[in-house]
Order: C-alpha cells, then structure tokens, then sequence
C-alpha cells in the first residue's frame, strides 16, 4: 500500500494535490484539518477541546492528533493507499506516523514537499478566506500559522530526508503543471 505525505505550508496547495491524486490513483485521504473542523461542527468534546487551538492558529497536542490518526487510518486499510494531509506537523507526529505505519508492516512511500513563495501563500489564503469563510483564515491568525509552520513543523523537511522519502515540488505559478509532475513521480514510485 502506498503511504504518501504531502507537506508544505498552509496555503501550499495540500488539499488540491491531495485530491488530485486520489483521483487519478484511487487513494484514501487523510485531513487532519478535515477531521478537525468535522469533529467542531458535529459539537464533540473532541470538537471543543481543539477549537480554540484552531482559531488560534496553533497546533493542536500531539497526543490527540497521533490517537485520531490511528483511528482514521485503520479505516482505511482496504484501497490502494493514503494520502496524509496536514500530518505529520511536528517530530513527535513523524516518529509516531513511522511507528504506527512499522506496527501495520507499513512506511512511508513518499513525502511531497510543496515550495511556495510567502506572497502566494498569504494571497491564496486570504481569496480562500472569502470563499470557504475558515475561522482561522484571517491576516492575523494566518500570519500565527506561519510562524508556527517555520517553527515547528519546517524542520521536519530535514527529518523526511533522512528517512530517505522526499521529494520536492516548487510551484512556478501553474497548478497543472505542479499536478503533472507529482502525478508523474507517483506513477513511477
Ligand atoms: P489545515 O486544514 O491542515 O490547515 O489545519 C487547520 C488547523 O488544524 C491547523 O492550523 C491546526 O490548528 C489544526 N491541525 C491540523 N492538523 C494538525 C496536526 N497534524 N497537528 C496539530 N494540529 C493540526
């Protein structure tokens, strides 16, 4: 089974890459955002504990996200592979994936790393801000994801190229070209 990890930062284009190539390679797709923003709607305790974690533009603790991820991934056992999206964030998180994924005699296939200028992203996030209306899609709390990407998750790109799974992608200004070219190196995985 093919375990990819598209990476990058908020705005980098995860979620259009990821349903990419769910549609070309049948994959399941893992959003830990996703799940999130589900979980706040139905009004779960989940729901509320990381509400306010989310609207802050932070992280949500380690240890929540590695017990929702287990659950969601062991749904999802049955197809050709996943796509995790928005997971890993931080080193625990990573260290946690490859033991979950050792335990299922799994590994990651491939980790995408999205490079997109900073410019692009804050103008993508602000036009998405206006037509999916996200609570943590303003200037303020955009600028706090940032941060938070550079400071906590960016370091992981270091730890993926150990473990020998990156592979990096620059967004040159077509999206279809980008769509192309990870299709492409999927393909060939
Ligand atoms: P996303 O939709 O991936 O941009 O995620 C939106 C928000 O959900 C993030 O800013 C975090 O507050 C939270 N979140 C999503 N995935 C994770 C994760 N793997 N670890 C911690 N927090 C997360």
């Amino acid at each position: 089974m093919d375990n990819i990890v598209i990476f990058g930062a908020p705005g980098s284009g995860k979620g259009t890459y990821s349903a990419a190539l769910v549609k070309e390679f049948g994959y399941n797709h893992i959003s830990t955002g996703d799940v999130l923003r589900a979980e706040i709607k139905a009004g779960t305790k989940l729901g509320k504990i990381v509400k306010g974690y989310i609207d802050q533009g932070q992280l949500i603790p380690d240890e929540h996200m590695i017990d929702i991820l287990a659950g969601v991934y062991d749904s999802m056992l049955d197809g050709p592979g996943v796509i995790f999206d928005g997971f890993p964030r931080t080193i625990v998180q990573a260290k946690a994936l490859k033991d979950m994924l050792q335990e299922r005699g799994e590994k990651i296939t491939i980790t995408i790393n999205l490079n997109v200028s900073e410019d692009v992203l804050m103008e993508r996030l602000l036009r998405r801000a206006k037509i999916e209306g996200r609570a943590d899609d303003n200037e303020e709390t955009i600028k706090k994801r940032f941060k938070v990407y550079y400071n906590q998750t960016y370091p992981l790109i270091e730890w993926f190229k150990n473990e020998g799974v990156l592979s990096e992608f620059t967004f040159k200004g077509d999206t279809n070209l980008i769509i192309k070219e990870i299709i492409e190196k999927v393909a060939s995985l």
